[in-house]
């Protein structure tokens, strides 16, 4: 099918994001949200986007503002009646979500698509209040829309191949790196990232500094270690979805507290001047700080740690085991189609170091018996964790 005309439910980082590279590919939108304040913002952010694009010379006037032109910031739902598309990027609540589905169902044509931008809600669940699921799937750009190239392409139970495919291939036309994931908690790339995650947190508490893991893994080639990225991103991000997470039940496998006390102590990162970090105004330098190594040394006492050296080779291991045991997790269930998928998201959605593929590839290389080698030694103290995909045990 072909994509003419959009609509985007929600004006706020993500919404603002979606309707900049619409327009950037030639394709006009209209965006709907209810807020003036939040009108007020997604309009001044887009102009200043294109102003700073002509200030760069990467567009000039006139293209600056016929892409401008193609944002209808503030439509009436009366537009839904003309779109090919429509795409909700409202707050991140399956009440909120499923209404919207329910509306839109009503007010566009049968025949157009509809997607939602979730990262964590079940597709499936957002998909059954409009009246076609088969139209439906989920669209998950990465923040900042607009810049990342990664497009994760959500195909709930029942949505339909032309459907995948008309996706596939706007993703394409937007100048996106489209991959197509099945539907569960984090589809691929978020659900990996928790793993890695977890255990970069408990490398902390075994002894390790921020410093000292994102140094080792920005050598290992990553653009940014993981406590950099997590206060460029903001910590109480990670820290809602966890929470919500554990809403919906207890992890099987033991969490760290950290992340709690940062979040506690007010430290949400760059943007509250300290989180793993501390920052100076107008610097986004990463400075240590003795204040966080006073929470993580709470944080240790709490969980009856004793801190030990941790050594460069273990940081790698522990953190790249995580990473590849989940990606073949994965694989294993569905949800991703081959290991060049899974690598294609880590490399354009997460800065994993191009020139080593993947995590997949990676892992290829290296030889997957040395990564089940580590799953299974790390598995002595912490099996709930650390179980063995199938493709690992039996390649
Ligand atoms: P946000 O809070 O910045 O924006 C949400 C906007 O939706 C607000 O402006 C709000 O007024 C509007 N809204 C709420 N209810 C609405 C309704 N019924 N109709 C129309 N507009 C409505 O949130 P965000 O960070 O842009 O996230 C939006 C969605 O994108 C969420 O589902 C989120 O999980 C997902 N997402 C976010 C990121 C990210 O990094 N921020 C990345 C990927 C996906």
């Amino acid at each position: 099918m072909k994509i003419r005309r959009v609509a985007v439910i929600g004006a706020g980082t993500m919404g603002t994001g979606i309707a900049l590279t619409f327009a950037n590919a030639g394709i006009p939108v209209h965006v709907i949200e209810p807020s003036e304040d939040a009108l007020a913002r997604a309009s001044a952010g887009v102009r200043r986007t294109y102003a700073q694009m002509a200030e760069r010379g990467r567009i000039d006037a006139a293209e600056g503002d016929a892409r401008l032109a193609r944002i209808d910031m503030g439509a009436s739902e009366d537009a839904l009646a003309e779109v090919d598309l429509a795409i909700e990027a409202a707050f991140e609540d399956l009440a909120v979500k499923r209404e919207i589905f329910e509306r839109l169902g009503a007010r566009t044509r049968v025949d157009a698509i509809l997607a939602t931008n979730t990262s964590t809600l079940d597709v499936d669940a957002i998909a059954a209040a409009a009246p076609h699921p088969e139209r439906s799937l989920g669209l998950h750009f990465f923040s900042p829309a607009n810049v990342m190239r990664l497009l994760e392409i959500v195909r709930g139970a029942r949505t339909s191949e032309a459907t995948l495919a008309t996706a596939v291939a706007l993703g394409e036309r937007l100048g996106k790196v489209p991959v197509v994931v099945g539907n569960c908690d984090g589809f691929v790339g978020n659900r990996m990232l928790h793993k890695y995650r977890r255990e970069a947190e408990l490398l902390l508490e075994t002894g390790a500094t921020p410093q000292h893991v994102d140094g080792v893994l920005r050598a290992f080639g990553f653009a940014m270690g993981p406590f950099e990225v997590a206060d460029l991103a903001g910590v109480d991000i990670g820290w809602r979805a966890k929470v919500e997470r554990l809403r919906r039940g207890p992890s099987p496998f033991r969490l760290s507290q950290l992340p709690d006390a940062l979040v506690a102590a007010g430290r949400l990162g760059q943007k509250s001047g300290a989180g793993y970090y501390r920052y100076v105004p107008n610097d986004r330098t990463p400075y240590p700080d003795p204040a966080f190594d006073a929470i993580l040394a709470d944080v240790r006492t709490r969980a009856g740690i004793v801190p030990r050296p941790v050594g460069d080779d273990e940081i790698l291991r522990r953190t790249l085991a995580a990473l590849v045991n989940e990606g073949a997790h994965v694989l294993d269930e569905g949800i991703a189609r081959s290991p060049d998928d899974v690598d294609a998201i880590w490399v354009n959605g997460y800065g994993f170091p191009k020139a080593r593929g993947g995590p997949m590839r990676y892992a290829a290389t290296l030889g997957t018996d040395r990564v089940l080698a580590d799953v299974r030694a790390f598995a002595r103290d912490d099996p709930a964790f650390w179980i063995p995909a199938r493709r690992l045990t039996s390649p």
